[in-house]
């Protein structure tokens, strides 16, 4: 990092929002579980999109590289920086606008958070269609650069369908304004998709237009415990189909023992395999919960919930999965997408799989059970078994005709997996892509592709 740069920097951004204490730079370097590091050069938090832009420039100008860093949840290790690189933070873009109630739409910045969405959304008696644990700290910027899912994912889609309009400021230190205030518009291009799913190789988000849905009226949540894995990934099937579907979540008793024991959050249930069900509509949901549960090869009785307090208490095991798995340390985390016939094959290979390489790791699935989504992370392994166990653990998932990424993205972590998942011909035009809007390869360079 040069002093010209940082003076640069500190010109565009003000002296106040560029740091190069090493601290501060540690501190952002590693991941959200703490297991992998990298190292920075300096941290700049532009305030505007046209600040981004010129930070962008200047870099580029400079033969810097850079990291964009959002919330810094990302589960593939996207923020850590390999090339002593400038840190671009997006926690300044954090503006508001007010809710189009008509046309059910809000503008906001890159950096505002997910639950901040999620409150003015709330406040106009809308909600927005993505939701997942962390809220809190995940800003919008990030997850439509990951196309994040979660736990709205079966009823209302990705990220991505929640996008109307994207500001993005590219490589080469120019900023598209891509937004239109009518519903269709097929003009030239599907510019917005580009940038969704991108993680930040392309160019840096600085504002979203993003669609609000209705909000249901009624509302029925259960826990159904199983004991075979089959028999719920049968009753997810069911209820994937129905048109009123709003949460469908597995957790598998080794999570729920954990809650219990950490943090005194007990499952409802008995059973080795858990499903949070939720229903939603313009009517009352729970007779067809009801109709829907009768040929379901249950555990036991169902706890259900029909009041926002009891659903609440039914959404604590799965809420509270997120903090427990840092128990051990920080875990090794899949995130895949399977057939559902293939759910119950990989579970047990997988343990297995576990068992040989690191028999003292705790196996831990949970996940979007709606898109075969499983979410299998290992409590308590050692860093040494991660390369051999990780290897295997892909081969498996090929095996299981289970994708490389199913929703956190490829990261770092995964970029040497793509190829089980894409084409030679679809690398290379994805690397085609990738060179027209940053022929250097100075934005995020360890993301998605090995330099
Ligand atoms: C407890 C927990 C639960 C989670 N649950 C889910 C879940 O259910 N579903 C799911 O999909 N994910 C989940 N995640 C993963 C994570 O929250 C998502 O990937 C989220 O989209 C990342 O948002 P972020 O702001 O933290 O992005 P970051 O982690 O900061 O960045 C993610 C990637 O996007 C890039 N990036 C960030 N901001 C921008 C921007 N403005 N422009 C361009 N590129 C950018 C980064 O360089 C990085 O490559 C979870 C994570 C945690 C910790």
């Amino acid at each position: 990092m040069t002093e010209s740069l940082t003076g640069r920097l500190a010109q565009i951004v003000g002296a106040g929002y560029v740091s190069t204490d090493p601290d501060v730079l540690d501190g952002r370097a590693v991941d959200h579980t703490g297991r992998y590091r990298g190292r920075a050069s300096a941290l700049v938090r532009p305030g505007s999109a046209d600040e981004v832009a010129a930070v962008l420039r200047a870099c580029r100008d400079a033969g810097a590289y850079v990291t964009v860093q959002g919330g810094r949840t990302s589960l593939v290790a996207g923020t850590v920086p390999e090339h002593d690189d400038v840190l671009l933070s997006t926690e300044r873009l954090t503006g508001i606008g007010d809710v189009d109630v008509v046309e059910r739409r809000i503008a906001v910045g890159a950096g505002v958070t997910l639950a901040a969405v999620q409150r003015a959304a709330s406040a106009a008696s809308l909600l927005f269609g993505v939701d997942l644990a962390a809220r809190d700290s995940a800003t919008v910027g990030g997850m439509a650069s990951t196309n994040a899912g979660g736990l709205r994912t079966v009823r209302y889609g990705n990220m991505g369908e929640q996008i109307l309009g994207l500001d993005i400021a590219l490589p080469d230190g120019s900023v598209v304004h891509r937004h239109s205030r009518v519903r269709r518009d097929n003009t030239g291009y599907d510019l917005t998709s580009l940038f969704v799913g991108a993680e930040g190789t392309l160019g840096v988000i600085t504002g979203l237009d993003l669609r609000l849905h209705p909000a249901p009226a009624h509302r029925v949540t259960a826990v159904c415990g199983f004991a075979e894995l089959d028999a719920l990934v049968d009753t997810g099937r069911v209820f994937r189909d129905m048109d009123s579907i709003a949460a469908l979540e597995l957790v598998d008793a080794r999570a729920s023992a954990l809650t219990a024991e950490h943090l005194g959050v007990a499952a409802p249930v008995d059973g080795a395999w858990q499903l949070l069900i939720e229903l939603a509509g313009d009517s009352d949901q729970t007779e067809r919960l009801a109709d829907a549960l009768g040929d379901a090869r249950l555990a036991g009785e169902p706890a259900v919930g029909v009041d926002a307090n009891s659903q609440q208490r039914l959404w604590q095991v799965r809420e509270s999965v997120a903090e427990i798995l840092g128990v051990f340390g920080p875990p090794l985390k899949f995130d895949v997408s399977l057939p559902l016939s293939m759910i119950d094959t990989f579970a047990r290979d997988s343990a297995e799989l576990v068992a040989a390489h690191a028999p003292d790791a705790i196996p831990v699935l949970f996940g979007h059970i709606g898109e075969g989504n499983l979410h299998l992370n290992l409590l308590r392994c050692s860093p040494d078994a991660e390369p051999a166990l990780y290897a295997a653990m892909m081969d498996l998932i090929a095996r299981c005709d289970g994708n490389v990424s199913s929703e956190h993205g490829v990261g770092s972590r995964k970029r040497d997996y793509v190829g089980m998942s894409r084409t030679d011909a679809d690398i290379a035009a994805m690397r085609t892509v990738k060179k027209a809007f940053d022929p250097t390869g100075y934005l995020n360079p360890a993301v998605l592709f090995r330099r």
